[in-house]
């Protein structure tokens, strides 16, 4: 089988989510990384392309430079991912959908929930893939997870409860730092700082495993560092279309907590916890038995989780090889495969409404929001 060519716009050296991209998108030899515009610097992003094995004419300077470099080669890219800053994701995805590439976008897809809109139709009308990197979602036992709700062990969800909260922008003294403050700053990050950070990942998680959709919000946001303009701290309550009740924190003021992104299932005939730092264990109570613990590797997995496995049982799999996922997924529905649990462009979407909705609630003093997008109601 002939791999596919990939394109990365942003992920520059030194990034925070670039090196994950490359991990994974190499990791299972679907991808070849042939072209790139990696940094907001042009020479910096062309030396480190060259770096990186990609070729001197198509180390590209910036993302219009790569557009108007790959839309007509013959050895066009199958699949372009977008991993800057994220008031760049919808210029540059539009574009190359446009153009039509394949597209996996960083989160938060856009935005705005017009933006978020328009992408969606615009991969529609190409019939090109926009997906969004909700790279969580791909975890082998978040897939088990998700399969054990649906073949009903819990029975009927009734609560999900999911924490995305980490201590990292805690120090007021290191509130000025240019790479903090971006975040917090609505001129670069948008309406909201720590729920469109991390919150939409956790929320994204919530729909995911528990296969419901947010419907309404009601939304606490602090700015627990009183300079910062938007939330550093935000509790959200939801509901959801299929009754599901659904409580969301997320923190960047959470002294202690390191990654801190986890979430609970509860069902009428039994209990479910998956944590981020433990990846590779589900936590499955059934009602009035013992808790047991289910291990990524070990025999009688969902389909899902055991594909989505690639080293033997107590050997750990992180982070990049969650990434590896998405992108062996997305390789197969390139390839013209059906493949169940891609996040795309409409869970993009979703993710930019519930934002607005939540900001909205916020203002209003935690009144409950429609947090569906216009064109899902
Ligand atoms: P970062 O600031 O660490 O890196 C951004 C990179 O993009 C840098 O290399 C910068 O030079 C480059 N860049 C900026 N503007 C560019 C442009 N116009 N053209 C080409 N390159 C450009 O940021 P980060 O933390 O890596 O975040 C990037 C995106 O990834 C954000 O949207 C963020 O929300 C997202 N992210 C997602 C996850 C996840 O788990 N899915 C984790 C971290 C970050």
């Amino acid at each position: 089988m002939t791999r596919l060519r990939w394109g990365m716009i942003g992920g520059g050296e030194g990034s925070q989510i670039g090196p994950a991209h490359r991990l994974g998108a190499l990791a299972d030899g679907q991808f070849d990384l042939v072209a790139g515009a990696l940094d907001a610097d042009p020479d910096r992003g062309r030396d480190f392309a060259r770096r990186l094995g990609i070729a001197p004419d198509r180390a590209y300077g910036d993302w219009q430079e790569m557009l108007e470099g790959e839309r007509n080669r013959e050895d066009r890219l199958d699949l372009v991912t977008v991993a800057t800053p994220n008031a760049t994701h919808f210029e540059i995805t539009r574009a190359f959908l446009q153009a039509g590439f394949h597209v996996l976008c960083e989160k938060p897809m856009t935005m705005t929930v017009e933006e978020a809109e328009e992408i969606v139709c615009v991969a529609r009308d190409t019939g090109r893939i926009c997906a969004v990197n909700y790279c969580y979602s791909a975890y082998p036992m978040v897939r088990e997870m998700r399969a054990m709700v649906r073949s009903g062990q819990i029975g009927k969800v009734r609560l999900v409860v999911t924490n995305f909260s980490h201590g990292h922008h805690a120090d007021a003294a290191d509130a000025d730092n240019p790479r903090v403050r971006w975040r917090y700053d609505p001129a670069l990050a948008g309406n909201s700082g720590q729920f469109a950070d991390c919150g939409i990942h956790a929320m994204h998680m919530a729909s995911f495993v528990t296969g419901d959709q947010v419907e309404r919000v009601s939304a606490d946001f602090v700015s627990a560092i009183p300079s910062r303009v938007l939330e550093d701290d935000a509790m959200v309550n939801f509901r959801m279309a299929g009754g599901t009740v659904g409580r969301l924190w997320t923190s960047s003021v959470a002294v202690g907590r390191q990654h801190g992104f986890d979430i609970q299932v509860f069902g009428e005939t039994g209990g479910l916890r998956w944590a981020s730092e433990q990846p590779n264990q589900v936590w499955y109570t059934p009602l009035g038995g013992r808790t047991q613990i289910i291990e990524k590797g070990e025999p009688g997995l969902s389909e899902d989780a055991a594909r989505l496995s690639r080293v033997p049982i107590a050997h750990p799999e992180g982070f990049p090889l969650a990434v590896a996922n998405i992108y062996v997924d997305l390789a197969a529905a390139i390839r013209g495969e059906t493949r169940d649990g891609i996040p795309l462009a409409e869970d993009g979407l979703r993710s930019v409404a519930a934002i607005h909705a939540c900001v909205s609630s916020a203002r209003a003093g935690g009144q409950w929001v429609d947090a569906r997008p216009p064109m899902f109601r």
